[in-house]
């Protein structure tokens, strides 16, 4: 089916006269506190996306994570899932954005839960991260609507809990009941923030691990005869610096990662703590015990068995050089890295429909960290996944977070497009 040019047009102008309308709903989404953790406020902001797509058409669904420990009676874990069929069942186009935000934390000169709108920009926790992302996606698809444009696959948006925080109640458990899979679901867009011309195509690994060194303690004016397990953490710490660091910043992936800086694998000491705590009253004694936490990121070209492998290594090579190192590695989280396969359709549909709305190529980039992707590639099975939405990437989590309006528009009209193109509409 091919639309004509006045068509795109006046559907573009819909998404224009769509503007105060998106800034309200926003502010009103930001001016729910849906702070995580602990997840505060969910069920209300599940319910104002609720309504807002019932009274778009879409058959709405509240889809729970009871089987899931963080949702409790206090705190429960409420997604909300909308679908609107076309004339045909499918492609399914399915666009999510996690509605839960981190807290807002220290220096803030505005109230972050006011939704102020000021100077063509929407102030908020959330706001680009990604509240602004929900709003994009729910008014990209209700401007077809408007645009009176005959819709041909199925459009569903979601709005899920707990991305911060990994996603298990919330876009895990989507893909886990069925909600977001191969067998119903074409395409996922995540509209999370990518500076409007950015998709995202995937991200790098995670390995979280602890190490725990074992001493001996003695009397602390007698060290001989103990074992410090500080000292033998240290032997690991010094091994990590001279010899892992290097060869993890000589690796480079060739997944387009924004900043270039994380193009490397990179490893993060967490938190340490060893011996007795240093704020209490002190005894002389020799520190039986040390841990610390680390956080490898780990490539898509290394994988993750290799990089664990190679922390075995290096703990097995210190306690060579140590003898009296007595150490323990727990696995505490593993996320292997995502890719967007090439010639991804949601990744052409996008890219032109950017060419189109800002006139420029868009830009590919991979993420430093990770987010919903990794479900939704996963456990749902549907690797034509990207990332892209209205925000400035860079003022997630930040103090005075804020979406400019203009970006909202524009990257709903690019969404718009994709939709089109993606459910066999155009
Ligand atoms: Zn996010």
């Amino acid at each position: 089916m091919t639309l004509p040019p006045r068509a795109i047009d006046n559907l573009m102008g819909v998404i224009d006269a769509a503007t105060d309308e998106m800034v309200d709903f926003t502010a009103e989404m930001l001016r729910i506190p849906t702070v995580n953790p602990p997840g505060d406020a969910y069920v209300e902001c599940a319910e104002l996306i609720g309504r807002r797509l019932d009274e778009f058409d879409f058959a709405v669904d509240y889809v729970v994570a009871d089987g899931r420990p963080e949702h409790t009676p206090t705190h429960p874990r409420m997604n909300v899932v909308g679908l609107r069929r076309g004339r045909s069942e499918r492609p399914l186009v399915h666009l999510n954005g996690h509605f839960d935000v981190v807290p807002a934390a220290a220096g803030w000169t505005v109230d972050p839960f006011g939704g102020l709108v000021r100077d063509g920009r929407i102030y908020g926790r959330g706001s680009c991260d990604m509240k602004a992302g929900i709003t994009a996606a729910i008014y990209a698809a209700e401007a077809i609507r408007r645009a009176g444009i005959d819709l041909h696959g199925s459009i569903e948006v979601s709005g899920t809990v707990d991305e911060e925080s990994g996603g298990f109640a919330g876009m895990a458990w989507l893909a886990q009941q069925g909600r977001v899979s191969a067998d119903r679901t074409d395409a996922v867009i995540i509209t999370e923030p990518t500076d409007t011309d950015r998709i995202y195509i995937g991200h790098r690994g995670v390995y979280w691990f602890e190490v725990t060194t074992r001493g001996r303690i003695a009397h602390g004016s007698m060290p001989f005869l103990g074992v410090n397990a500080i000292s033998q953490m240290g032997v690991i710490l010094d091994e990590i610096r001279r010899r892992l660091l290097p060869a993890l910043g000589g690796r480079t992936t060739a997944a387009p990662v924004m900043p270039p800086g994380a193009r490397h694998a990179t490893l993060n000491i967490n938190g340490i703590a060893g011996g007795q705590p240093v704020d209490g009253i002190q005894t002389p004694c020799v520190a039986d015990f040390c841990r610390a936490v680390f956080d490898r990121r780990f490539l898509v070209e290394e994988g993750f068995d290799a990089a664990r492998a190679e922390i075995v290594d290096l703990l097995e090579r210190a306690a060579r050089e140590s003898p009296e190192l007595v150490y323990e590695l727990r696995d505490l989280m593993v996320v292997h890295p995502v890719r967007t396969p090439d010639g991804a359709s949601v990744v052409s549909a996008l890219d032109a429909s950017v060419r189109a709305v800002l006139g420029r190529p868009a830009m590919l980039a991979a993420s430093p960290g990770t987010y919903d992707h990794k479900h939704v590639d996963r456990i749902a099975g549907v690797p034509n996944c990207v990332a892209y939405g209205p925000g400035i990437l860079d003022l997630a989590h930040q103090p005075d977070e804020y979406c400019v309006i203009d970006d909202l528009v524009q990257s709903t009209k690019v969404l718009a497009l994709s939709l089109l193109t993606l459910t066999g509409s155009r």
